[in-house]
Formats: C-alpha cells, structure tokens, sequence
C-alpha cells in the first residue's frame, strides 16, 4: 500500500509536533514545516526514532510570508514525490485588548494564524486536484466559539478557518478534495506554556470540566484521522476537541 504525503506546519512543536509523529505511525510520510530549523530537526529525530520506515523531510518555512507558502508545497511535492494531505498547526498567540488592535497587529496575526494556513491550503488543493484529491485539516480552535479577554483578533483569524472549510469544501467536492478543521480547547503545549504554569486546579476546574489541560496527542490523534482515514462523507465540518471546555457555562 502506498503511503500519504503530508505536509505539517508548525511542526517544530507542540501540536503539530505530535501531529508528525502520529502520521508517521500511521504510515505517512511527512514534511515539517515551521519557522526554527532548530525544533524542526529536533522533530525530525523524534519522528525517525518513532517510525524508522517513514520519510521525513522539512523546510524552514515562514507561513507569514505568502510565497513560502507555494514554495513550501512545491518543495514538499518534489521531496516527496506528491502530496496527499497537509495539517496546518502553525500559528502564534499574542494577546491584546481590542482597543489596541492596529492596522499593522491586525495584519501581523492574520498573516501568520489565518492566512498562512490557508494559502499553504489553496497551493495543495491545486496539486491535490490535478491528481485524484486529497485532504486538508486545518487546526483551528475552540476559539471561533467561545472566546476569553484580549484575544478578538486571534478568535476571529480561528473563526476564519472554520468558514473557510466550509467554503472550500463546497468548492472543491468535485475534485475529491477534503476540507476539515480542528478546534482544540487549552492543550499543554509551549503556546499556553505561562498559563499551564501559572493555574491552579481550582481555576482549571472552572474553564475545563475534566480540570486539565489537553495534551497535543489528543489533538493529533483526531487531525490524523481526518488527515487520513475519516470517511469522504465528513467534509466541510470542525471537530471540536476540547474536553467539554465550550459546552459548560462555569458557575463560580
Ligand atoms: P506552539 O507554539 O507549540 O506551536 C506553534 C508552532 O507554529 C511553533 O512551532 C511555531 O514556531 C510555529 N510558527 C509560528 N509562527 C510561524 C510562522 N510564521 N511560520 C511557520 N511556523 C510558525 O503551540 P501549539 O499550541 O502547538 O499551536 C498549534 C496550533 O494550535 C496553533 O495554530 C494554535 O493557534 C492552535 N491552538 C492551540 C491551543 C492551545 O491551547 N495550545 C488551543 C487551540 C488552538
């Protein structure tokens, strides 16, 4: 049996990281993709100690900018020899108050949370097309339905990626190309890294029923499986992962 090609951003870690390694275990091979050649290739090492048959390449990648985004994908392409998947983890968190949103803060988090993404997307959606389709999981979060101070920008760049599924799905049926994306809730992962330290169990208990945080496997299990071997008839949809987090309504 052949194996998928995927593409991973924002692989160097947390969920993507654990993204790379559970599509190696499931016979994928994988091109890491971020900003830190670094983690990358600490990622790579983990992934080929893990699942020593998969191949695993990488490219230093600024998702920010957009034509590393085609070239990411041309390259991936070549170095794999085709591309049947990617799972765009990459993304940055900056909080700030909504009054000190600017033009250029705007832009800075679009490009990198929505944008990058989704221009990584439409560059593999092409390939993907022109030879018997594919799949793209886009990790979104819980974010685009509940929201917490200081992070309107951020929750509508993750807003736009559920739309944006549900739009390209529709485009792209035809072509058997999937489009799903992912919601987690607060993971352990070095991007909530100060708020992990800093919570109590008491205070964990009030934004989460289970009272912890999500760990990136439990997010990297369920992008793997839309990355893979979800039925074609899941499409267009967002898989909210988060422990119950957005369906309680804390009462101190
Ligand atoms: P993380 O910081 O460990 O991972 C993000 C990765 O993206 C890092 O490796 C970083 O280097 C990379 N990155 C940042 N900017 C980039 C750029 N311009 N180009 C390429 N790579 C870039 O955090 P994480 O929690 O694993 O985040 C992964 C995804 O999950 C993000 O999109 C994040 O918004 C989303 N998410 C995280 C949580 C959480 O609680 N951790 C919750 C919901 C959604």
């Amino acid at each position: 049996m052949s194996r998928d090609r995927i593409i991973v951003t924002g692989a160097g870690s947390g969920i993507g990281r654990a993204c790379a390694l559970s599509l190696a275990e499931a016979d994928c091979d994988v091109m890491l993709a971020g900003r830190r050649e670094d983690v990358l290739e600490e990622t790579r090492e983990l992934v080929m100690a893990a699942s020593p048959d998969a191949k695993v390449v990488m490219r230093a990648t600024d998702v920010g900018r957009p034509g590393e985004c085609a070239a990411l994908v041309a390259d991936a392409i070549a170095a794999m020899g085709g591309l049947e998947g990617i799972v765009a983890a990459a993304g940055h968190y900056a909080p700030q108050h909504v009054l000190q949103i600017t033009p250029e803060s705007w832009d800075e988090t679009m490009a990198v949370v929505l944008r990058g993404s989704i221009l990584v997307a439409v560059a593999a959606a092409r390939h993907m097309r022109a030879h018997g389709g594919g799949r793209i999981v886009l990790i979104s979060s819980v974010n685009a339905y509940e929201s917490e101070p200081n992070t309107a920008a951020y929750s509508a760049a993750k807003t736009g990626a559920v739309s944006f599924a549900k739009s390209a799905a529709l485009d792209l049926a035809g072509d058997g190309v999937i489009v799903n994306t992912v919601a987690p809730g607060f993971v352990d992962t070095p991007m909530s890294a100060d708020f992990v330290a800093s919570a109590t169990t008491e205070q964990m208990r009030v934004v989460n029923p289970l009272a912890r945080f999500g760990r990136p496997e439990e997010i990297a299990s369920v992008a793997t499986y839309l990355a893979t071997e979800a039925p074609g008839f899941l499409n267009g949809q967002t898989v909210v992962v988060d422990g119950a987090q957005s369906t309680s309504a804390p009462i101190p």
